[in-house]
């Protein structure tokens, strides 16, 4: 690739997209050139990136090649491969940690303590809004035949996240599961919860056209706006008592309060919206009805791997909660439809990806 040129997206605050030139990387040692096929926009880029950069210590956005849910194939080796190999259709685990911290062996490279090797892709290095990427084969999760790329970008990010808050606090056939906040990350959930087997699953959020796309996806079996009566709403829909388990995906306080709220006694809440605050009483709204809330950043790589292979056995497709695909030449019209929140997920998208 010596001398060949890409085209590359970088935030540059403002709520801008600015498109330059690069030249395609070369892979070095254990690390793979990868053709992008599809990056999908993840809520964070948009809150901590796109309007203005707001990021420190790990989500300090350095300048680079924006994108952190990317998805494509193996083009050219660098020396000292163990696994991968050109053709191999990849999934980007998002942040490259040391490898040698406790949270990189745990697997949560997203949490890696390396303050000079912890590198997360689109945000300290080149990420996936290009039509290269360069990437460290130790952050490669192979993805399965079955799946497309834009099922695998969003694995990438989202799913995983998702996947690994939903593992916490366990779902099963037993369970009637709140999700607060029905962004694309919120439509995970109600995917992934309706997958594990719950029973019911009912989605919470104040803008009408996520609702209606939760319904029109049919994943949630009731949708509700957010307002002072939607705790005793989800209490009449769920037999007095409210839900067994709850996922906050909103970062919103008021719907952080709903999802502890309308959960029932014993139950389990997940946050895994970022951002802001909440403010609850401790002693009725979790102690006496003896609830657990807990918290859930990204995934681990394993887990990642496991979610791809169950993804398939389950027969469903993240590729579903894309409302809109573009290609990188109008990745500006892509985030600033993501900003406006009135759509599913969107895809800046390559190759066999570009559909009409
Ligand atoms: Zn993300
Ligand atoms: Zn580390």
């Amino acid at each position: 690739m010596d001398g060949k040129k890409m085209m590359g997206a970088v935030l540059p605050g403002n709520s801008t997209v600015a498109l330059h030139e690069y030249a395609v990387p070369t892979p070095g040692h254990g690390e793979v050139l990868i053709k992008m096929k599809s990056s999908t926009i993840c809520g964070s880029d948009i809150r901590a990136i796109y309007h203005e950069h707001q990021g420190t210590g790990p989500e300090r956005y350095q300048g680079v090649i924006a994108g952190h849910e990317p998805c494509g194939q193996i083009v050219a080796e660098g020396p000292g491969l163990r696994r991968f190999k050109t053709g191999d259709r990849v999934i980007i685990y998002h942040i490259s940690g040391c490898g040698v911290c406790n949270d990189c062996r745990r697997g949560y490279m997203i949490s890696c303590t390396s303050t000079e090797y912890r590198k997360a892709y689109g945000w300290q290095r080149d990420g996936g809004m290009a039509e290269y990427l360069l990437a460290e084969e130790k952050d490669l999760v192979a993805l399965p035949d079955e799946l497309s790329y834009t099922d695998g970008a969003q694995v990438a990010c989202g799913f995983g996240t998702v996947y690994e808050g939903l593992e916490k606090i366990g779902i099963s056939g037993n369970d009637t599961v709140l999700v607060t906040g029905l962004g694309p990350v919120g439509l995970a959930a109600l995917m992934l919860s309706r997958a594990l087997g719950a029973a019911k699953t009912i989605g919470v959020d104040v803008v009408p056209e996520r609702r209606r796309l939760a319904l029109d996806l049919g994943l949630a079996d009731q949708v509700l706006d957010s307002h002072a009566d939607t705790v005793a709403e989800i209490k009449a829909l769920t037999g007095g008592y409210g839900c067994e388990k709850a996922i906050d995906c909103s970062g919103n306080d008021q719907a952080r309060l709903i999802s502890i709220q309308a959960t029932r006694k014993w139950g389990k809440i997940c946050f895994i919206g970022e951002g802001g605050t909440v403010s609850f009483r401790p002693s009725p709204d979790i102690i006496h009805d003896q609830k657990t809330i807990y918290g859930s950043w990204v995934t681990n790589i394993w887990r990642m791997e496991e979610l791809v292979e169950r993804i398939v056995r389950w027969g469903i497709h993240p590729e579903e909660l894309v409302t809109h695909r573009f290609p990188l030449e109008k990745a500006a019209e892509a985030y600033s439809l993501m900003a406006s929140g009135t759509c599913g997920k969107v895809a800046v998208v390559f190759d066999e990806e570009i559909r009409a």
